[in-house]
């Protein structure tokens, strides 16, 4: 029996502002998809948590015993500069400020973004299409919106018609937003808008003479509005109805409201089961973004190299600092609570490593089921990352209780602690052990530990002993090697 069959795991939905039960479209798979970044950038650590927030979902899924098939997407092309379809194409601008090819600027980002991910060890997607690589789909799907009489072309572009939507569905069903408040607040910039309605957004957008980056349409030469990619991309591969949605919180208007009126009109069904939406990371009292230069990379971190760290933090210790909190909570981010976060990291790796030293009992004073059961609790509930951390540490509080012989373990709760810690700790929170010495430094540490007793021995004129530390060390290919600053080896 799998584990999602004995657990009851709840998601917060953003569509029903609720906590529901989880529930999958085909029974033990799962099909989720998430926006992934405009590439015309290094990746900042906002964007990194929230990737990490999702990657989190993702491994405890996995650990669940469900077939997860993970969608994320790169943005290549259609992101503008704001998101009332004005202004220059993101990656565009780019390629013309550092006049190399749009391509080449992808290129860059993307290897960045794939780089940092995997220092922080978030496991990669299962499929990770572009939207310059979906070009087809995506004018397939105008095709059918424009013959349904939900979208206009003017001048070759296409808009959605979300007055004309609105009449018959909420345009605003998953922000809240009421389509007459907007009206009313809405200015026109200056009057040249060849949109219909200010709150119309682009299916697709003529390439102006200039544009780099265009395909050929049955509107002219253009290129695709940035929403439709995630539409084409989510239902190509995950089917017309699929179970999870995630992104920041910041796409939840207009880009997934969006989503959700352009598939009503092609698909006439809501695409997603549970959309789930990450909080964001403050620094200096304010959204990390890298439009307002507030922000940090995830490299400057790793290298100390910024003015507000007093040191470097571990890939690691970042990773836990992001858990210790919920994903739908507002981070905060300071030097001290990095401090924090590391000491937490270290406390906990120490523990884990001194497991070897609890000796097992015939009987157990500790309750392990209980722990573990509270342990998948606090995951089940909305995948609360920050109450099973806590959980983690009532377990270093078992660890030193258990070496102090102030509690006693049977041989079988051992192994389903041991088991136990190790799945929450490096499957599903996907920490690594920094404090793990690998073999060879363990190996070097006794050979230095020999040549230390062989000069005892040579200090007491115990020869015999000394020639019997070298031989043997000899007969396993270790050479010791006498010299004027002392002993050196070298293995064969
Ligand atoms: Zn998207």
């Amino acid at each position: 029996m799998e584990l999602y069959e004995t657990n009851q795991l709840k998601i917060y939905n953003s569509l029903s502002k609720s906590k529901e039960i989880f529930k999958p479209v085909v029974e033990g798979n799962v099909g989720m998809y998430v926006c992934g970044p405009t590439v015309y950038s290094n990746v900042h650590l906002g964007n990194v948590r929230t990737f990490m927030s999702f990657d989190l979902v993702f491994r405890y899924l996995k650990q669940l015993g469900y077939k997860v098939r993970y969608v994320r997407n790169i943005t290549d092309a259609g992101h503008l500069e704001n998101d009332a379809d004005e202004g220059e194409d993101r990656i565009a601008k780019k390629a013309r400020l550092e006049k190399i090819e749009p391509m080449e600027v992808v290129q860059r980002y993307t290897v960045d973004f794939h780089e940092t991910l995997q220092k922080i060890n978030n496991l990669p997607p299962s499929i990770e299409p572009t939207a310059t690589g979906h070009i087809v789909e995506q004018i397939e799907i105008i095709k059918d919106i424009l013959q349904k009489g939900m979208a206009y072309e003017i001048n070759g572009s296409v808009y959605f018609d979300v007055l004309k939507y609105n009449e018959t569905e909420h345009y605003g069903i998953l922000s809240g937003r009421n389509i007459e408040d907007s009206i009313h607040n809405t200015r026109e910039l200056d009057g040249q808008s060849e949109k219909k309605n200010p709150q119309d957004f682009a299916l697709w957008k003529r390439a102006e003479e200039k544009h780099i980056m265009r395909w050929p349409s049955p509107w002219g030469e253009g290129f695709p509005g940035w929403h439709l990619e995630c539409t084409a991309m989510s239902t190509k591969y995950l089917g017309e109805i699929f179970d999870i949605h995630g992104g920041g919180m910041d796409l939840k208007f207009p880009h997934h409201e969006c989503e959700i009126a352009q598939s009503k009109v092609k698909n006439k069904v809501n695409p997603v089961n549970y959309w789930m939406h990450a909080n964001m990371l403050i620094l200096n009292g304010q959204k990390m973004a890298k439009s307002t230069g507030n922000y940090i990379l995830p490299n400057e971190i790793f290298t100390g190299e910024n003015n507000i760290l007093s040191k470097a933090f571990s890939p690691s210790a970042t990773r836990f600092f992001m858990m210790q909190a919920h994903y739908r909570s507002v981070l905060d981010f300071s030097n001290d609570a990095l401090e924090a976060a590391e000491k937490g990291y270290i406390k906990l790796m120490e523990a884990l490593n001194k497991l070897d030293n609890i000796e097992v009992g015939k009987v157990s004073s500790v309750n392990i089921g209980d722990w573990k059961q509270r342990c998948y609790e606090a995951m089940n509930d909305d995948f609360n990352s920050s109450v099973l951390i806590a959980n983690l540490f009532e377990g270093v509080k078992y660890i030193n209780l258990l070496i102090e012989k102030k509690e006693t373990i049977s041989a079988a709760d051992f192994k389903e602690f041991q088991n136990t810690l190790n799945t929450f700790v490096f499957d599903v929170l996907g920490l690594k052990n920094d404090l793990e010495q690998n073999a060879s430094e363990k190996l070097n540490g006794l050979v230095e530990m020999l040549i230390k007793m062989r000069k005892e021995a040579r200090d007491n004129r115990d020869w015999a002993l000394s020639d019997k530390i070298r031989d043997e060390l000899a007969v396993l290919g270790i050479q010791l090697k006498d010299g004027k600053e002392g002993t050196t080896f070298s293995i064969n």
